[in-house]
């Protein structure tokens, strides 16, 4: 996957680095209470909640290397509050609660999860150019305020401050979350599923046969697997990234649209939406233009070069917002899809919502505007 050359994967600790690869083609456990199928963040953190919650033996599966699919290719913010500006309610809601357990998975997970909490500056060259409406978690900053704040920008401009948002290396959270975890298998895909009378009583891998008492689907796209009966319209975005070498200038948290400063002072800068691009390749274009932008912008970093570039896809359906659901018509089998633009930021909620639903058997009031039945309303209604 292109997403392997980001800029995370280095960072890693070696302890980290191979829990991403853990159980390679071995699957320890055939019977599992519960499966999880796919390996990103979303599912790792669904499997984690679901042996937190000790609703028994939880096997997790990923076709390839933990954090291989958008995952491990993401920006790794966790900015809910940005939302208002184009999100409803609930979403904004879900969110917010997100960011919250992620705070509290820092607090109680084993050594952390590697949370780092940051201000969100947003540039603006007009404060009305955001929202008409001034809402509490904002501060608006002038032109003085912000060229205080970002030294050396091109030009005067005002801005809005979020405070105490945050940010991951979304592979170590992935490997955090992964190592409290009894049975990995990676390099193993689920390729078929056996249904009878409205349950998933078998899935087929490359690796043998799972009987699983209840199964999740976290593949990022919806899930398409021979005998699934499931059939939710999705598409892909593409994305390009790319992190420069360890900057002189020095940014507070998180600029947009301009960077995100790591620890060594490398500048983290793009997230592309070449949407209709299906290459799994990084484009130079692409990356020169992000990388024009930024000189443009704040002229003292021009010159800087990239040491990092990569892509790789948002899952993403028709309205953006992802799905967290009971596979309709089956009684043991869930599913969480299209996260698109904030798989991270949502994967402790989702993770959450899900295990309550496994646990309680009823669907959790929050999931209720997840359901995938969004979709098959419209198709009746074209129809
Ligand atoms: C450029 C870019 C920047 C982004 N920035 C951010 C950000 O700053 N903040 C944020 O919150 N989000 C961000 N995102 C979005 C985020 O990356 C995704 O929403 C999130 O990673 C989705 O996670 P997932 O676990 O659902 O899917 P994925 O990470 O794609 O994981 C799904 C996994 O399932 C596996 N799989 C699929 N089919 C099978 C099968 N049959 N059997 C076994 N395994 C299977 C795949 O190999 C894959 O590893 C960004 C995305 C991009 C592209």
């Amino acid at each position: 996957m292109v997403a392997e050359t980001a800029v995370w994967r280095d960072r890693l600790t070696a302890q980290e680095r191979a829990q991403l690869g853990r159980g390679a083609g071995v699957i320890e456990e055939q019977h599992p209470d519960v499966l999880v199928v796919g390996g990103g963040i979303a599912g790792v953190a669904t499997a984690a909640a679901c042996h937190t919650a000790g609703l028994g033996s939880v096997l997790l599966i990923e076709a390839g290397r933990l954090g291989s699919g958008a995952t491990g290719g993401a920006a790794g913010l966790l900015t809910p509050e940005i939302h208002e500006w184009s999100d409803p309610e609930p979403f904004v809601d879900l969110a917010r609660a997100s960011l919250e357990l992620w705070g509290e998975l820092e607090q109680t997970w084993p050594d952390g999860v590697g949370l780092i909490e940051l201000d969100w500056i947003g540039l603006a060259p007009d404060p009305d150019g955001f929202a008409p409406h001034q809402r509490p978690a904002v501060e608006w900053l002038d032109h003085d305020q912000v060229a205080e704040l970002v030294p050396g920008l091109a030009r005067p401009m005002a801005g809005a401050l979020i405070r105490r948002q945050a940010r991951v290396n979304p592979l170590r959270s992935l490997a955090r979350l992964a190592a409290v975890l009894p049975a990995v298998a990676t390099g193993t895909a689920a390729t078929s599923a056996e249904v009878k009378s409205g349950r998933v009583v078998r899935v087929a891998t490359t690796a043998g046969d799972i009987y699983p008492g209840a199964v999740v689907f976290a593949t990022g796209m919806p899930p398409v697997l021979d005998g699934l009966p499931l059939d939710l319209p999705a598409s892909r975005v593409k994305g390009h990234l790319l992190v420069t070498e360890p900057s002189p200038v020095r940014l507070p948290g998180t600029v947009a649209p301009v960077a995100t400063q790591l620890d060594d002072g490398r500048l983290l800068v793009g997230g592309t939406f070449d949407t209709g691009d299906e290459t799994p390749t990084v484009r130079q274009d692409v990356i020169d233009s992000i990388l024009e932008a930024l000189y443009a912008t704040l002229p003292a970093v021009r010159g800087l070069q990239a040491d990092y570039q990569w892509c790789c896809f948002r899952p993403r359906h028709p309205d953006g917002r992802p799905v967290i659901d009971r596979v309709p018509g089956l009684e043991n089998a869930w599913l969480t899809s299209g996260h698109f633009r904030t798989g991270i930021l949502m994967a402790p909620v989702t993770a959450h919502t899900i295990a309550r639903w496994i646990s309680a058997g009823e669907p959790p009031v929050e999931a209720a505007a997840w359901s995938s039945v969004r979709f098959a309303e419209r198709r009746h209604i074209r129809h």
